[in-house]
């Protein structure tokens, strides 16, 4: 199996994409940690069954990725835990939709701590490890919003070209080290996060939810689809594989042809 004894780590997979992305690497063979935040029966259950389904070791840590020093603790018990990390996936995100003239401070700062700087301090801590080993992949989610803005979305975009401008530094700084770093830049993909900003894009633009979906979320869309958590699982799994050991500080769109507008 591609990922036997590998260690994966990926942030935010108690939903959505990182936990499809969890579930992806497991049926690849790695040992799993998750993070994110919920109802810990439903985490435990999580755990458990991949823990069952894939039969790998899988723990779960809360840290919060808004606390340097607990993205710090989470990074050294995975390793302490499991050995070592050598699959990172920075995926933890939230987004709040505003026009910038309105944006709450709080929920600006949030974003770029969530979305932007946990990805420093997870990289930080992992990296040395990786450097000893002389393997490693730092694959972080970041969104078309990496490449492209969107109104209203300030914080978001601001936090995602970072993300796009890191994962290049960084990719640069480890190439000879057998370290790649890559972002991963989807369109829209059908998750909690996308259908929790319909309500306040309906209010932001006086729309119904039929028309976010079709006039706002899907127009820049060019296959008028969703793009699948699966989908970005299977590219996660790719870039975290032997094979593509040459790909490296790229910012590779999934977006249903969003970004060749
Ligand atoms: P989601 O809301 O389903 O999942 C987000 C995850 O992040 C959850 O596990 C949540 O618990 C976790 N999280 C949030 N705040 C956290 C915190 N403070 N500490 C720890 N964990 C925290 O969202 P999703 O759509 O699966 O998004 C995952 C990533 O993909 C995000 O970075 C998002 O920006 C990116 N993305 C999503 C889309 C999309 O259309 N859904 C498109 C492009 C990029």
């Amino acid at each position: 199996m591609e990922f036997a004894n590998k260690v994966a780590l990926i942030t935010g997979s108690t939903s959505g994409i990182g936990l499809a992305i969890a579930h992806e690497l497991a049926k690849g063979g790695a040992n799993i940690v998750l993070n994110g935040l919920g109802d810990p029966k439903e985490i435990e259950h999580v755990r458990s069954s991949i823990e069952q389904d894939f039969k790998v070791k899988c723990t779960y840590s809360g840290a919060n990725m808004m606390v340097p020093g607990e993205i710090r603790e989470m990074v050294m018990q995975a390793i302490a835990q499991h050995g070592s990390v050598d699959i990172l996936v920075n995926n933890a995100g939230i987004q709040h939709v505003s026009p910038i003239d309105e944006f709450p401070e709080d929920k600006f700062d949030a974003i770029i701590a969530i979305n932007l700087v946990s990805n420093f301090h997870t990289i930080k801590a992992a990296l040395p490890a990786m450097k000893k080993k002389g393997w490693g992949r730092i694959i972080n989610i970041a969104s078309a919003h990496a490449l492209i803005a969107s109104p209203y979305k300030s914080a978001y975009v601001a936090a995602k070209h970072g993300v796009a401008g890191l994962t290049k530094t960084v990719a640069l700084e480890v190439a000879e080290m057998g370290i790649t770093a890559n972002a991963i830049a989807p369109g829209y993909v059908w998750t909690p996060l996308v259908e929790k900003q319909i309500p306040d894009t309906m209010k932001s633009r006086g729309m119904t939810e039929e028309e976010v979906k079709e006039k706002v979320l899907l127009a820049a869309q060019p296959t008028k689809k969703f793009v699948t958590m699966q989908e970005v699982a299977s590219l996660t799994a790719y870039l975290a594989s032997n094979v593509a050991a040459s790909i490296t500080g790229t910012v590779m769109s999934i977006d249903g042809g969003w970004s060749a507008h």
